[in-house]
């Protein structure tokens, strides 16, 4: 492979991508923030495969660490993602630096009201806004492209879709299945930072998903029953300290007062092992007879039937 050459600056960043689409090649996008795995390199590959070129983007944003966050000691590999960017299938990276992407004072920032308030929007205030606020500035220099994101960081690709509606930008947003070690552990930066021990308990995160599954399935239908069920695999690991464990309409990220047949929902946890703070979640779509011709009772039953549909 030739060697790739991280491009620093924003105007030679948008003047690659400009570039491309001049002479009539289809963008693909995947930012990041580096440390890059196994997970990255998949939505490089699915980019690759569906556009004719790949952009990485390799930003540790400032604008999304909370004050005590682990912004300073975040993992940086430049050199190594570059060379597992350009063997996924990345043309271009762009590796700009804090003074490249804030050059001035941030006065303006994006925020998504609503969906940033709940779970990871409650644990880290300003998060979702310094997120929203980097990924349209990443938007706003690519142009008009596919940009992928992991469905790991699901409540993120929500706000980041919102995002990208609401403000009119030509990006069509992608997400990407989540890719897990064998135990089940979805690959993140940050299990770089486990204890051995943290590490060996790790997987129970992902185990009290796969049982907040199988309880949808064996028909419970009461979200903070299907919550509790999975924070009790969580407690059985000492280790691990829970933040929050969900079960939620995997649209709107809101628990209703029953599942639906039909209904897909996610199940969403986030705890603390040591200092590390992970995520993970999983969908599930609610198993049972879908009523396919609502009888038509009361008004309000009919607008339901109609928005299940949907
Ligand atoms: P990050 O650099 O960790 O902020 O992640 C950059 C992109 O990679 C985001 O869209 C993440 O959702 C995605 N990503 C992170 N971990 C995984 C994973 N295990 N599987 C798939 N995508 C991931």
């Amino acid at each position: 492979l030739p060697q790739l050459q991280p491009l620093t600056t924003v105007a030679a960043f948008s003047a690659a991508l400009d570039a491309q689409r001049a002479a009539g090649r289809t963008v693909g996008l995947v930012p990041t923030m580096g440390a890059l795995h196994a997970g990255h390199a998949s939505l490089v590959r699915r980019a690759a495969a569906e556009c004719d070129v790949v952009a990485v983007t390799i930003f540790v944003n400032p604008l999304q660490f909370g004050p005590g966050e682990d912004f300073e000691r975040y993992p940086r590999s430049l050199a190594a993602d570059v060379a597992l960017a350009a063997e996924a299938g990345a043309g271009i990276v762009f590796a700009p630096g804090v003074e490249d992407m804030y050059p001035g004072a941030v006065v303006t920032t994006v925020h998504v009201d609503g969906l940033t308030e709940v779970l990871e929007g409650a644990s880290r205030p300003g998060h979702f806004d310094g997120v929203a606020t980097v990924v349209a500035k990443l938007f706003a220099m690519a142009g008009r492209c596919r940009a992928y994101f992991g469905l790991k960081d699901y409540q993120q690709l929500a706000v980041i879709r919102r995002m990208a509606s609401d403000l009119s930008f030509p990006v069509d947003v992608i997400g990407c299945e989540t890719v897990r070690e064998p135990d089940g552990l979805a690959l993140s930066s940050r299990n770089a930072y486990l204890s051995p021990a943290d590490r060996r308990a790790a997987p129970a995160l992902h185990a009290a998903l796969g049982h907040g599954a199988e309880v949808i399935d064996g028909g419970e239908t009461v979200p903070a029953l299907v919550a509790a069920a999975m924070a009790a695999v969580v407690a059985a690991e000492p280790a691990i300290t829970l933040d929050y464990a969900v079960a939620v309409e995997a649209a709107t990220l809101v628990a209703p007062p029953a599942f639906r047949p039909g209904d897909d929902v996610r199940l969403l946890v986030a705890a603390r092992l040591g200092a590390t703070r992970l995520i993970d979640n999983l969908g599930v779509t609610v198993p049972g007879p879908i009523p396919t011709s609502p009888i038509p009772t009361s008004p309000s039953r009919k607008a339901d039937a109609a928005c299940a549909g949907a």
